[in-house]
């Protein structure tokens, strides 16, 4: 039986420095709040210079041993972090469920099955960090050789912690570099633990975790030892963490926002489409997904029936208690998320053009009256040009166009500051490779949504970022440095 008052209690104001948990020093902390009742759980220390560059130092007199270990032990470290985690699966999705208030039947527990995956997939590639030799002159050996790149700083979102650090931590270690890890303060429990845990592995400083909001953030990324970023979250503050790197000349990576379409020609299979539309759309974490599919593009001739069908689908979600094995939908993670979603939803609302679906009902015990619990929605009789349909909302509402011309709805789809994922639902192979080659998106579907491997890079164009996450290609090219070397072997 796992205590999360207990649980909750113990990480609270605590950062993980040099391998164990310990108490923050800082002064300033900020309230961590049960989304689904808005009481006070815990706090997280706001870090301050002293322990950002306690953390760092650390980190960086590590990364020099670390990077000696040799890289198929370094692989196995990593392997044993997955394992390590997967051994207490249901105490962090509980924590993840409780802290953010994501279902942990249909959320939580799912993002925790993946995690291990990638720490293994990562591990096994230990023996892939090869270089390449050069034919140049048959007396000059000439070869390159990858290196790690030092400390890495890497910063994430709330909405899947565990998944989004798996992908940053784990290609960063097995490639020789150390990493400090910045969790969102919506967040850092479920960090903090599972960071806690892979540290019973990991050798000393080779991972701290230092807590806070996006000054603790900046100044991570603003200190000489930090040598690359990796960062995952909103397009204004990736835009402030890529000016700031700047001024080191460190690389970064970026994933950013989506407002990703969905296109439903004439000839798809209707049914599977609208299960794909349900599921690509996230509802079941009240739409606060990157790559959620928040724009349906649907052909004319199907459009009610898929109107049919997608709310029939949500008509059966249970909205709950998080933790409730009966709950599909859980809560947003926040007032500022909740305001924002119930701005989109009152902007709607006040335009007599635009028609609303809402789904369901909100749950009614007493405990969850003061939840941040919203009604799914989908939104009709708006142009793309819309706000809703132009801005991520990163909640769980969607827009809903009907089209009749292939080629505009192509330009459409694109016309979006973001190009995160796109989907298409058609038998038409000719159709669908036009559409593919014509969406300026990072990760495109064709009849399907909704997939995940750490194999497949992932990533987007425009707005949506700068280089790709997961694959063998993101850990040779985010986290090391390729070194030229030319060996004279004349006389
Ligand atoms: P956010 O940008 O507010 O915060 C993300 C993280 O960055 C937090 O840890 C925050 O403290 C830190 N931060 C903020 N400003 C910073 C700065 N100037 N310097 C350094 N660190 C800073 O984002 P959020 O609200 O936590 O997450 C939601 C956003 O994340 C959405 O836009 C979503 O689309 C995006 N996201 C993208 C992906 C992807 O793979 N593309 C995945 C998940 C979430």
């Amino acid at each position: 039986m796992i205590d999360l008052l207990a649980l909750t209690d113990r990480l609270s104001n605590k950062v993980v420095l040099g391998g164990p948990l310990v108490r923050s020093q800082s002064s300033k902390d900020l309230a961590v709040v049960n989304p689904a009742t808005r009481q006070k759980i815990a706090c997280i220390a706001v870090c301050e210079e002293p322990e950002i560059n306690k953390a760092i130092n650390g980190a960086k007199i590590a990364q020099q041993s670390f990077k000696k270990i040799s890289a198929q032990e370094r692989g196995r470290l990593v392997q044993a972090c997955g394992q390590i985690l997967k051994e207490h699966k249901e105490e962090l999705a509980l924590l993840m469920s409780y802290e953010s208030g994501k279902a942990l039947r249909t959320e939580s527990r799912v993002e925790l099955s993946v995690i291990a995956d990638t720490f293994s997939f990562y591990g096994g590639l230990a023996l892939e960090l090869k270089g390449e030799t050069i034919p140049y002159d048959p007396q000059i050996l000439s070869f390159t050789m990858r290196e790690p790149v030092g400390v890495v700083a890497a910063i994430i979102p709330w909405n899947v912690p565990l998944l989004l650090m798996s992908m940053k931590v784990a290609p960063a270690l097995v490639a020789g570099n150390t990493v400090v890890l910045k969790p969102s303060p919506e967040a850092s429990l479920v960090v903090l633990r599972a960071a806690e845990l892979m540290n019973q592995v990991l050798p000393p400083d080779t991972l701290n975790v230092i807590t806070g909001d996006k000054i603790t953030g900046s100044q991570i990324v603003a200190h000489p030892d930090i040598k690359k970023v990796s960062f995952t979250g909103s397009v204004e503050s990736g835009r402030e963490v890529y000016k700031n790197a700047a001024q080191k000349l460190i690389p970064v990576t970026l994933e950013l926002g989506g407002k990703s379409p969905m296109i439903i020609l004439e000839d798809a299979d209707l049914k599977e489409a609208a299960e794909s539309a349900f599921l690509g759309m996230r509802f079941s974490r009240q739409g606060q997904s990157c790559s959620a599919s928040s724009r349906f593009f649907v052909h004319q001739r199907l459009f009610d029936d898929f109107m049919t069908e997608l709310l029939k689908r949500l008509d059966n979600l249970v909205i709950g208690d998080p933790l409730d094995e009966k709950t599909d939908i859980g809560t947003l993670i926040s007032e500022r998320q909740y305001e924002k979603v119930q701005h989109y939803i009152k902007m709607a609302e006040n335009d007599p053009a635009l028609s609303l679906h809402f789904a369901n009902s909100l749950p009614t015990e007493a405990h969850l009256r003061e939840g941040l619990f919203v009604l799914p929605c989908l939104i009709s009789g708006l142009s793309n040009n819309h706000p809703i349909c132009q801005e991520e909302i990163f909640g769980p509402v969607a827009a809903v166009l009907p089209w009749t011309n292939f080629d505009e709805v192509i330009k459409e789809a694109n016309d979006v500051p973001f190009g995160l994922a796109a989907g298409i639902w058609t038998r038409d192979l000719p159709k669908a490779l036009k559409a593919v080659s014509a969406l300026d998106a990072g990760f495109v579907q064709v009849n399907q949504y909704m997939v995940f491997r750490p194999s497949l890079p992932f990533g987007g164009f425009k707005n949506s970022g700068i280089g790709k996450e997961a694959s063998l290609d993101a850990m040779l090219e985010h986290y090391t440095k390729v070194k030229t070397i030319l060996i004279n072997m004349k006389g």
